[in-house]
C-alpha cells in the first residue's frame, strides 16, 4: 500500500504553523510498512483541494487528510470530499451525543454549526475523537482509501494511534510481519556513519536501514519484514550486529531513549553521584538531568558560574588560573570539575566553560568549549570541542557531549 498525506490549512501555507502532522503520520506509516511517496499542503479552498485529491488519486492507494474538520466556515475538508466522491453527509449519532455531552459538561450553549461536526461521510467507519469534537473517518471508494483526521495534533495523534492505524492494517496484506528498531548514535557525523556502513546496507531491501540526523545525533532505523515476527526480529539483530562491528562505539541506545536518560542510567548502575559547574550552559546540563525521574539518587547539585567572579567565589577557581589561561581554558575546566566534586563531596564533577557565540571571547573563537570531568581517585580529564552552530545549538550540543564523555569515562573506569 502506498499513501499520500494531504494537510489542509491556509495557516500552513502562510508559515504560521509547521506541518508536524505529516511528520507524525509518516513515521507511523513507515512503521506499519506503508510507503509514503508524497506530502501535500493545500489551503482552505475547495477548488484547489479537489484538484489536489485528483492528483493524489493518480499516485496513492491511501489518502490521509488532516485539518478542516472543525465547525467554522473555513473548515471544508469533509464537504469537499463528500462532493468529490458523490457521497452524502449524515449525522453520526454517537458523535452528536458526545458533542452534546461536552457542551453540557462545560455548561455552554451548543450552536447550530457545532452539529455540523457530527456529520460524517455516508458509509464511513467513524474514528472517535477522545480529545475534541470532530470525529475522524475512514472510507473506501473504488480502489482508494480515504482517511480524514482533525488538524490539532493532540486530537489527531491519539485518534490515529488508537483507531486509524488499526483501520488501515485491516485492509493490508497481513501475511507479513514488520518489525523495526532504532539505533541511536552520538559522536559520529551522519556522513561518516553512512560511509562506514555503506557496504552492508547498499542494495539492501530486507531489512532496510534508514539513516536520519538531527541536533547533532544520528539514528539508523532497521526494518525487517517476514512471515514470522521472530524471524523478522532475528534479521534485525543480525543487521544490528554487523553495524555494531563497525560503529558500535558510537551507539548509545535504542528506540525512544535519549543521551541524558542513558547517562543517568549509567551513573545509577555504577552507583556514582555527580555535581556540576556550568558556565556557558548555565544550568542546562543539571536541568536536563533533573528531567529524568529518580535522579535524586545521583545528582547532588550544581552551580551556575557564568562570570569569573562566580567561578572564583563559588567554585574556588584560582585567580591565577583565570588571569593566566582565561575562563575558556583546559585549566579552568579542570579546576571547576575537580573543585565542584570536592565541594559537594560527589564521586564525579563535571564542568562546562566556553564561548557559546556569536562573538568571540578572550581571543577564542565562538564554539570553543572545554568540558572537565573529575572522577574520584582518578586524574581529572578535559575535552576540547570546536562547535560551529549558533549560540543555543552550541549550548545544547555541549550538554550532549557532556553525556557522551561522561558515559565513556565511567565505562573506562569500570573497565567496560
Ligand atoms: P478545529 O476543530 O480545531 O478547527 P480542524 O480539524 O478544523 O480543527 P484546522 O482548523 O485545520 O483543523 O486546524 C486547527 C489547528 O490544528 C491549527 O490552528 C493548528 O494549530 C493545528 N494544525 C492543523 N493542521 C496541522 C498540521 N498539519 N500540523 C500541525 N498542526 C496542525
Ligand atoms: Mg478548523
Amino acid at each position: 500500500m502506498n499513501a499520500e498525506i494531504i494537510a489542509v490549512g491556509s495557516e500552513l501555507l502562510l508559515g504560521q504553523i509547521v506541518n508536524t502532522n505529516a511528520k507524525f503520520l509518516s513515521t507511523s506509516l513507515a512503521e506499519m510498512g506503508v510507503n509514503v511517496f508524497h506530502h501535500t499542503v493545500v489551503g482552505d479552498n475547495p477548488q484547489r483541494l479537489k484538484k489536489t485529491i485528483e492528483i493524489a488519486e493518480k499516485r496513492a492507494d491511501l489518502i490521509i487528510f488532516t485539518g478542516g474538520l472543525g465547525p467554522t466556515k473555513d473548515d471544508l475538508t469533509k464537504e469537499t470530499i463528500a462532493n468529490h466522491l458523490g457521497k452524502k453527509l449524515v449525522t453520526d449519532q454517537d458523535a452528536l451525543t458526545s458533542i452534546e455531552a461536552y457542551f453540557h459538561k462545560v455548561n455552554r450553549q451548543m450552536t447550530e454549526n457545532n452539529k455540523k461536526q457530527a456529520l460524517v461521510l455516508e458509509g464511513a467507519t467513524v474514528l472517535p475523537n477522545e480529545f475534541g469534537m470532530a470525529p475522524g473517518m475512514f472510507i473506501q471508494n473504488q480502489n482508494h482509501f480515504y482517511m480524514l483526521l482533525p488538524g490539532p495534533p493532540f486530537e489527531m495523534e491519539p485518534m490515529f494511534s488508537k483507531y486509524g492505524r488499526r483501520a488501515i492494517l485491516k485492509k493490508m496484506d497481513k501475511r507479513e510481519h514488520i518489525e523495526s528498531r532504532v539505533m541511536r548514535f552520538f559522536g559520529i557525523g551522519e556522513a561518516q556513519l553512512e560511509t562506514e556502513i555503506e557496504s552492508i546496507i547498499v542494495g539492501q531491501s530486507n531489512p532496510t536501514v534508514a539513516p536520519y540526523a538531527s541536533d547533532g545525533e544520528c539514528t539508523l532505523r532497521i526494518t525487517a519484514k517476514h512471515e514470522s515476527s521472530a524471524e523478522a526480529l532475528k534479521m534485525i539483530e543480525e543487521m544490528e550486529k554487523s553495524i555494531k562491528e563497525r560503529v558500535g562505539e558510537f551507539c548509545y541506545g535504542y528506540d525512544e531513549t535519549t543521551l541524558m536518560a542513558e547517562t543517568v542510567k549509567t551513573l545509577k548502575n555504577a552507583g556514582l553521584t555527580i555535581a556540576t559547574a556550568e558556565s556557558l550552559t548555565a544550568g542546562m546540563f543539571a536541568a536536563e538531568m533533573a528531567s529524568i525521574s529518580g535522579v535524586s539518587a545521583i545528582l547532588k547539585g550544581g552551580v551556575v558560574c557564568y562570570s569569573n567572579e562566580a567561578k572564583e567565589k563559588l567554585v574556588k577557581v584560582k585567580k591565577e588560573t583565570l588571569d593566566k589561561y582565561g575562563a575558556v581554558s583546559k585549566e579552568c575546566a579542570a579546576e571547576l570539575a575537580e573543585n565542584i566534586r570536592v565541594i559537594l563531596d560527589s564521586d564525579i564533577g563535571i564542568s562546562f566553560t566556553g564561548v557559546a557565540g556569536p562573538d568571540s571571547l578572550e581571543g577564542k573563537e565562538a564554539g570553543t568549549i572545554w568540558i572537565g570531568i573529575s572522577v574520584k581517585h582518578h586524574p581529572v580529564k578535559t575535552f576540547l570541542l570546536s562547535l560551529a552552530s549558533n549560540r543555543n545549538s552550541n549550548r545544547l550540543r555541549t550538554v550532549k557531549y557532556g553525556c557522551h564523555y561522561l558515559m565513556r569515562e565511567i565505562g573506562l573506569n569500570s573497565g567496560n
